[in-house]
């Protein structure tokens, strides 16, 4: 068979954490975790998001302390890392590294906790270089329900509606992953632009709160976003265990209800415990590719999927 090329933009890694392990080196290929700069180059990846996830780390202070300890490793990283990987600050930045073979490092809140309530930090995050935020992690903060809070489902405060116009106006992605229902409907209704969702799989096919219904999928395909879909085993079959094809029923579901230029790619690498059969690390995207020509998707369709989908919404948010 031949094989497929197509470049990877994968719109979700918690890699961040890895970078305070003294026995990990971004450069090198590691024993540990799933991303690292070969592995990026010899998966074919051409943009990397690189999540900030304060919600869950006790250890580093306030949101705003652990936020700004990830930043400066990330800073770190590129200035380490030389002229292999590039920055995206502006829509021409994804066309540069294209151009030159980087990888692009884009950086992204998970959770728009270090902002505590107070949207002049969001103009300090956006000169540090942060151009994707998503306005929570699993529960409730100053901006909105996160989807664990089941019961009071909450949508939208009125400074989320605020955080969500003053992104727009600086050109931040709106990252939609990890919101309650309620939220997700609110924030549809008020984006003007297309919004993310960064990481998050089928409901239909696999009934977890973090999943798309599949009127989400349509409601967000309006809109004129995409969902990368993640390989998390719990969210693609409930448990701890995925096939690839497992994982490839999420793909073509979402393309069937969302339509393919509505799909895109959320691995999660470095921020799962278990990962799906065959895609290992970020060396193993070609067997994804593969995976999809074998269900059907023309070679067109496996590059949309693969990372022009994501590049175009890019395009439309990015200054
Ligand atoms: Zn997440």
């Amino acid at each position: 068979m031949t094989e497929i090329i197509a470049p990877i933009v994968d719109c979700h890694c918690d890699t961040l954490w890895l970078f305070d392990r003294k026995e990990y080196h971004f450069n090198r290929k590691n024993r540990i975790g799933h991303i690292d700069l070969p592995r990026l180059q010899s998966g074919g990846v051409a943009v990397q998001f690189f999540a900030v996830c304060t919600a869950p780390i006790k250890d580093r202070g306030t949101p705003l302390e652990a936020a700004l300890h990830y930043l400066i490793l990330f800073d770190e990283m590129l200035a380490r890392t030389g002229t292999a990987v590039l920055r995206v600050e502006k829509m021409q930045d994804l066309d540069e590294a294209e151009a030159n073979g980087k990888v692009a490092c884009l950086l992204a809140l998970e959770g728009a906790e270090p902002l505590c309530g107070n949207l002049e930090l969001l103009s300090l995050f956006y000169r540090l270089g942060v151009r994707c935020i998503s306005l929570t992690w699993n529960e409730r903060n100053c901006f909105a329900d996160g989807c664990a809070e089941e019961i009071s489902g909450g949508g939208l405060t009125r400074s989320g509606r605020l955080l969500i116009s003053r992104m727009e106006a600086l050109g931040i992605v709106l990252d939609l992953a990890h919101l309650s229902r309620a939220g997700f409907r609110d924030a549809l209704e008020l984006a003007t632009r297309p919004p993310l969702v960064s990481h998050a799989n089928c409901f239909r096919l696999c009934e977890h709160p973090r999943n798309l219904t599949d009127e989400q999928l349509k409601q967000l395909a309006e809109r004129g976003g995409v969902m990368g879909l993640t390989f998390y085993p719990p969210f693609i079959t409930g448990t701890k265990t995925a096939s690839l094809d497992q994982l490839l029923d999420h793909f073509v579901h979402a393309a069937s209800v969302a339509g393919v230029e509505h799909v895109g790619i959320g691995s999660d690498f470095d921020g799962i415990s278990e990962s799906v059969e065959e895609l290992d690390h970020a060396a193993c995207y070609p067997a994804l590719l593969a995976g999809l020509r074998r269900r059907g998707f023309s070679f067109r369709e496996i590059k949309q999927i693969a990372g022009e989908n994501v590049k175009r919404l890019l395009k439309q948010n990015l200054k």
